[in-house]
């Protein structure tokens, strides 16, 4: 049995946590990653190969200060491993006027200052043929917004954190940690870590890693798939941004192009924002029934009638719910010396680059400047009433 030590250990390298282990790292303290899969696997949220990414956040402009930041941090990792991550070609939203996403996108540019470009129905028409509009859509571009690859990324952050000095230690479940005075003892099957602070970022596995969490988190099944057009020149990047079509209050479909780098299965990647399915992490194996698949590929043509075509491949991924459908960051309850951020609710993996920063921040500095006291957990506490975030 050996002990290793550190001053932090991140327990879960997925998004999260392969970006704490690069601030960590790069603030010169030493830090151990622990892993229980392989890195950048396909078992948990963070896999598919691309993820939205939007400043002119509809579900609350007070995720856009986070998001200047989230961005600024993106491209500072992209000059330090020296090639491109977040690929700005622009989102489209195709709503209509009062749904929460027109109206949400549209607070968030005009209270930070973002650039959107207003498209009405016909205007839509002629420049994205590809849409089925109808009269009452509304487009919004917003243009400096676009997508990640999260494999690469989580490679590139983990990459970045062993060239600063971090450990990395992959297939590696922890099996239990406790604070212990001044440290904190992490059991795994071969091994003890016993670090000063601990940082939890366990993705769908939050509520089994943190039993005294107090709030619950809900595991889905996600449905993605990759849809390969007749006519592929239609979902190429250039010709097509993102897109997210929101119409009548029904949950979201959205999409990403097809670019020249394009790693993973062949076509535009589409998926439903949606519920999902409760599900068991520990069981989650990717399986998509074909009446699944079928189901995504009409409902996807219904608005993208010209990217007929097949799908190459379907799989799962888990969104990990908080109650609220906000983040979660914040000190674990009854602990003084053990962080976690979880809850990304299907919406996280952008954040990932200023997540790192505030992880970094809480286990090192036991605080943070970054504005996350609207993602703090007292926000579930019964006696406080109200909106006051
Ligand atoms: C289909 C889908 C589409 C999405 N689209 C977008 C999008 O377009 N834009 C966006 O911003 N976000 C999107 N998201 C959400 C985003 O991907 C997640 O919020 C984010 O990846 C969550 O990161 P995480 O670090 O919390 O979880 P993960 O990346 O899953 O990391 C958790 C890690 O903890 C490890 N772990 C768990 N338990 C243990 C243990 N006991 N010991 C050691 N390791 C452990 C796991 O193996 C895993 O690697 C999407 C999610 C899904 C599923």
């Amino acid at each position: 049995m050996t002990t290793s030590t550190a001053d932090v250990a991140v327990l879960g390298c997925g998004a999260m946590g392969s970006a704490a282990c690069s601030f960590i790292a790069r603030r010169g303290a030493s830090v151990i990653g622990i892993e229980r899969f392989s890195r950048a696997h396909d078992r948990g949220s963070s896999h598919g190969h691309s993820r939205v990414y939007r400043e002119s956040y509809h579900e609350h402009p007070d995720y856009v200060p986070l998001l200047m930041e989230a961005g600024r941090q993106w491209e500072q990792l992209e000059s330090r491993v020296g090639s491109t991550l977040l690929i700005r070609c622009g989102v489209l939203y195709i709503s209509t006027p009062g749904g929460q996403i027109h109206d949400g996108v549209l607070e968030s540019a005009s209270t930070h200052g973002l650039e959107c470009r207003i498209l009405q129905a016909e205007q839509l028409r002629e420049e994205y043929p590809q849409f089925r509009v109808m009269d009452e859509y509304v487009g919004i571009l917003e243009p400096n917004a676009g997508f990640i690859d999260p494999e690469r990324a989580i490679q590139a952050w983990l990459l970045d954190a062993e060239q600063a000095g971090a450990t990395i230690m992959e297939n590696t479940p922890v099996r239990s940690w406790e604070e212990t005075g001044d440290c904190v003892r992490i059991e795994l099957d071969d091994g003890v870590v016993e670090v000063g602070s601990l940082i939890v970022c366990s993705g769908a596995w939050t509520s089994r890693v943190i039993g005294q969490l107090g709030v619950p988190l809900h595991p889905t099944r996600q449905v993605i798939g990759w849809l390969r057009p007749d006519d592929p020149g239609c979902c190429e990047i250039g010709r097509m941004p993102v897109w997210l079509i929101d119409t009548c209050g029904n949950e979201p479909y959205y999409g990403i192009p097809t670019w020249p780098d394009q790693l993973g299965p062949e076509g535009m990647k589409v998926a439903l924002h949606g519920a999902g399915t409760p599900t068991d992490p520990d069981q989650e194996d990717g399986w998509v029934r074909p009446e699944e698949i079928e189901r995504l590929r009409s409902e996807v043509l219904e608005h993208v009638p010209g990217a007929v075509g097949s799908m190459t491949h379907a799989t799962t991924c888990m969104y990990t719910n908080s109650p609220d459908g906000d983040f979660i960051i914040d000190r674990v309850p009854g602990c003084d010396r053990t962080w976690f951020a979880a809850g990304f609710s299907g919406h996280g993996f952008k954040f990932s680059s200023v997540m790192g920063r505030v992880m970094s921040d809480l286990s090192l500095d036991r605080r943070t400047d970054l504005p996350i006291e609207f993602l703090s957990l007292d926000r579930f506490d019964p006696s406080r009433s109200g909106d006051d975030r």
